[in-house]
């Protein structure tokens, strides 16, 4: 019985039954990065969490198609109207092209997030790459009166689309606090009203990344981009629309009012938003220097923690989490994840050795595998999956260790729902061979001493004392793993 899913839609602030406009088919898009940094572990963090979401979408057996785009032009310094182009700041101080910033850094988000081994979505469409698009959906917003033209730039009218529509539905802000609130204009804006945002803007002599339109030389405004693409590819309603927290005001709200404009329908049906990574208890953010890459927590090459930590382990950890909680990052927490992360992977070792026999009876398989399920969905909640997935090693440590038998059925059972859960869910993996281990031939030697002894033991039937070296070994972080090719070893990093 795997039961109904059951999401949290920002937009109505509550738990809702999950239902996709088409049977057995999902739309889910997702904002992706601005490609002018490395990416942090905070961004990490909202890609790890909706890549869970996927996989588990997939998991129960919707096909998918996962949207995700990479914002190459139109984001601004300030996430508001004004000030240059990150990619082009970047590009100036860098003496660089801006299509080399947005390669090389497209590159790392890519290398970044095939470490964390999180899917590649269906689509990864640029802004760059659909100016077309967004010159027709400007075309069309003012067409139906709710833009202006002014100077070469294009404005959405937030009190005129207010008037049709309800503007901040999404992030419950409301109009008269938005026109009390914003700061008013110096007198330099074109804007008719503070509160008002870019379509188009107007490329200065000195911008570098331009294109024609009808209003003149220009580039998209931040927003336009997404609304744009998830309508290309995902029609005018989809399913799933999601992003970090930090998104939602004004980056989706101003995605809803656009698509709405135009379409006169809600664009999305469940938006889903992802919480914030902290460190020392704040966001962790590009634009403060409070944050850690990805490479220097796997190097230990930082100032922040005493040692590494693997990416397996630190995947492990933000999912330790609920993706709608904050997650405060410490080295506390890293080793206790990577402690829970090693008792999941010997859990799974020692179940592949155990000898079926009469079953347990303080443990019911079946429903055990329900709560997985009832867990993940209830709003996708990970955290309460990995307590099931450690009922379950705690289940699997008894056996071993004599304290308890488990049945044919019950093996199987725990076999097929923790490789699913652990491996295609959670999307957790083996670490590769520690590179250390090559480095070190003297350990390769006294390992390989040690593999034999353990091969010999087994074949005399002398299991307590094989068992005896590879629990042993494994206190000490060293993982040996019987597969097809023979014996290997595994340093836990
Ligand atoms: P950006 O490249 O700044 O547009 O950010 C890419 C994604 O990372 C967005 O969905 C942000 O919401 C998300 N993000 C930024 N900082 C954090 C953080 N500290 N924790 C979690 N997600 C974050
Ligand atoms: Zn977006």
């Amino acid at each position: 019985m795997k039961g109904s899913l059951h999401v949290y839609n920002s937009l109505s602030g509550s738990k809702e039954e999950f239902q996709s406009l088409t049977a057995g088919h999902v739309g889910m898009y997702v904002c992706g990065p601005t490609v002018y940094s490395n990416v942090h572990l905070g961004n990490c963090r909202t890609f790890i969490s909706f890549d869970l979401i996927y996989r588990y979408l997939k998991f129960l057996g919707y096909k998918v198609r996962y949207v995700r785009n990479i914002t190459d032009a139109g984001h601004l310094e300030n996430d508001e109207d004004a000030g240059e182009d990150r990619i082009a700041k970047k590009a100036r101080l860098e003496e660089i092209e801006p299509m080399e910033v947005v390669q090389r850094y497209t590159v790392d988000f890519h290398q970044t997030l095939a470490k964390f081994n999180t899917y590649p979505p269906s689509i990864e469409p640029t802004a760059t790459g659909h100016i077309v698009e967004q010159i027709e959906l400007v075309k069309a917003i003012l067409e139906e009166g709710l833009a202006y033209e002014k100077n070469g730039s294009v404005y959405f009218d937030v009190i005129k689309f207010n008037e049709r529509e309800r503007y901040g539905k999404l992030s419950g802000r409301k109009i008269e606090d938005l026109i009390h609130n914003t700061r008013t204009l110096d007198g330099q804006s074109d804007k008719r009203n503070p509160q008002d945002f870019a379509l188009w803007k107007k490329a200065e002599p000195q911008h570098i990344m331009r294109w024609p339109s009808p209003w003149g030389d220009g580039f998209p405004g931040w927003h336009l981009e997404c609304t744009a693409m998830s309508t290309k590819y995902l029609g005018e309603q989809f399913d799933i629309h999601g992003g970090g927290m930090d998104l939602k005001f004004p980056h989706h709200e101003c995605e809803i009012a656009q698509a709405e404009a135009v379409n006169k329908k809600a664009p999305v049906r469940y938006w889903l938003h992802a919480n914030m990574l902290t460190l020392n208890g704040k966001k962790m953010a590009k634009s403060t220097g409070n944050n850690i890459l990805p490479d220097e927590l796997f190097s230990g090459k930082n100032t922040l923690f005493s040692k590494a930590f693997s990416p397996a382990v630190v995947r492990f950890f933000l999912l330790q989490a609920h993706y709608r909680s904050i997650v405060d990052i410490s080295e506390n927490a890293l080793e206790a994840s990577e402690k829970g992360y090693h008792r999941l992977m010997d859990a799974l070792r020692l179940l592949e050795d155990l000898a079926p026999s009469t079953p347990a009876e303080n443990f019911d398989q079946d429903a055990w595998l329900d709560c997985c399920y009832t867990a993940m969905n209830d709003d996708f909640n990970s955290p309460i999956l990995i307590a099931q997935l450690f009922e379950a090693a705690k289940q699997i440590q008894a056996a071993h260790a004599g304290q308890q038998t488990l049945s044919k059925e019950q093996i199987n059972t725990l076999s097929e729902g923790m490789r699913g859960f652990i491996f295609d869910v959670l999307g957790l993996f083996v670490e590769e061979q520690a590179s250390a281990a090559h480095e070190t031939p003297a350990l390769d030697t006294a390992m390989q001493v040690l593999i034999d002894l353990r091969n010999e033991a087994r074949q005399q039937k002398n299991f307590a004392l094989a068992d005896k070296i590879r629990d042993q070994l494994a206190a000490g972080g060293i993982q040996i793993q019987d597969g097809k090719e023979g014996t290997s070893y595994l340093l836990n990093t």
